[in-house]
């Protein structure tokens, strides 16, 4: 089935060996598409973005990762809880109740590096060739088409490599948003996030053992309780950058220690434990791609689109984004035909999706919302926001926004992620 012949020449180049890229290449091996990804890091590697939703369920069954899920030691997950400032908890918000327990409604807290590593070890399996410790610099461009990219080796050689198409799934890099000047800001989701480790803390038991918590910071802000295995727990802090920073506080361990103090219940849950001692900041603008493609070249994941971690929809954006890119790759080849136009679905679903969770976003960062009060006046809405935060998201929740638009306000679509038809204006280099 493969038309790409020589030793450089691929049906598909892809940038970046995270979820995104390891997930899009098993799909392309698969089908024998010579498929070549080409990754910075030596994994495993760190990474953040540890607790999954049940929506992974699908592209991961579908690339055959469901079985080696199974046997793996990750901490099975089943709902999100809501907690207060004060301590006061919601009732979890059980997937099983809307899902199905054996299979979707159960999803796990990893942890990146071997989770990542297990990705791309399946890529490899299929059949997809990976080079690791090798760099992408640019693009190669001809008649404004992608027709491949230049990359760098860890001996510091740069050579070419031809395809077919092209894939950025860079992740926050956002290779080519970034140097086509595609890169748009969410301009109300502007956070900074600091974290840790901590072993031996509290968590619950049973079902309840593996439930992320989201515990509300006062200021448009919350912390995640990620229990993982080994005994460990991820836990951070997300709010805005002058809040965490006020009176002048910029180390990262006095951000989070002050922020515990503030926040009864996580206080009480990491007071058995203690932190591994390293602490890490980053700031994370939601932000969008406003095309997903050009002549060449297709964003898959964090590439396309990276939106505020509070639902944890990112393994599942840029899994889904994956399989939807494969597939769509396929029948372009089979069909001749990998023009942007090709795209168009692809970037329709993405979008609709990525809207949906976002809107959910913005209610929750209001301080006039609260998901207690909207389900006191229509106790059903609880099931939609269940589908929501599960990451059911191409489906039709108008019912639910008019709903709490009777709360706050929630934003209007926004106008990416079409494939841009003609060649990219700004050159990539
Ligand atoms: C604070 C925080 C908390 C989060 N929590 C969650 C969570 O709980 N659950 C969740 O699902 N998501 C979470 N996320 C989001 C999640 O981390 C990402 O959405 C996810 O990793 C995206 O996968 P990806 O494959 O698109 O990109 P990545 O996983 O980032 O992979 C991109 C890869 O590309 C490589 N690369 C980049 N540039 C180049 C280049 N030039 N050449 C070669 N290789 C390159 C990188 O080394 C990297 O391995 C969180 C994010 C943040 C910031």
């Amino acid at each position: 089935m493969s038309h790409a012949q020589s030793p450089d020449s691929y049906d598909a180049v892809i940038i970046g060996g995270g979820p995104a890229g390891s997930c899009a290449a098993a799909i392309l091996a698969e089908y024998g598409h010579r498929t070549l990804i080409l990754e910075r890091e030596k994994f495993p590697r760190y990474h953040i973005g540890e607790s999954l939703i049940p929506f992974t369920f699908q592209p991961l069954e579908r690339i055959g990762m469901i079985p080696k899920l199974r046997r793996s030691h990750f901490v099975k997950k089943y709902s999100v809880t809501f907690v207060q400032p004060d301590g006061r908890r919601s009732q979890p918000f059980y997937f099983f109740n809307r899902y199905d327990r054996e299979t979707v409604a159960q999803t796990w807290q990893v942890l990146r590096s071997e989770f990542d590593q297990m990705l791309l070890d399946n890529a490899r399996e299929k059949g997809a060739e990976v080079r690791e410790e090798t760099t992408v610099q640019r693009l190669l461009l001809t008649d404004g088409r992608v027709t491949g990219v230049e990359a760098t080796d860890k001996s510091g050689r740069t050579y070419p490599v031809q395809a077919r198409i092209t894939l950025d799934c860079s992740g926050k890099e956002a290779f080519t948003s970034n140097r086509n000047g595609w890169r748009m800001r969410d301009p109300y989701l502007n956070k900074i996030a600091v974290w840790t480790y901590y072993q031996d803390s509290k968590r619950g038991e049973g079902i309840d053992e593996g439930g992320i918590t989201v515990a509300y910071v006062a200021e448009k802000g919350w912390f995640w309780h990620i229990p993982q295995h080994n005994r460990m727990t991820s836990v951070g802090v997300v709010a805005e950058a002058k809040y965490l920073t006020r009176g002048g506080v910029k180390e990262p361990r006095q951000i989070f220690d002050r922020e515990v103090e503030q926040n009864l219940w996580i206080k009480d849950r990491l007071s058995t434990g203690r932190s591994t001692g390293e602490y890490f900041i980053t700031s994370e603008y939601s932000r969008h791609s406003r095309y997903c493609a050009s002549p060449g070249l297709l964003l898959v994941g964090d590439a396309l689109a990276f939106l505020d971690p509070v639902f944890s929809s990112g393994v599942m954006l840029a899994l889904k984004s994956g399989q939807l890119a494969g597939e769509a790759i396929h029948t372009g080849i089979i069909e001749g035909d990998l023009s942007p136009a090709r795209f168009a679905a692809y970037g329709a679903t993405l979008r609709q999706g990525i809207e949906n969770m976002r809107k959910l976003v913005y209610a929750f960062y209001d301080p006039q919302f609260s998901f207690r009060e909207v389900i006191a006046r229509y106790p059903d809405a609880a099931g939609e926001i269940t589908d929501c935060l599960s990451g059911d998201v191409n489906k039709d929740f108008s019912q639910l926004w008019s709903r709490i638009r009777e709360f706050v306000p929630l934003p209007d679509d926004l106008p990416y992620g079409d494939p841009l038809e003609q060649a990219a204006n700004v050159p990539v280099t």
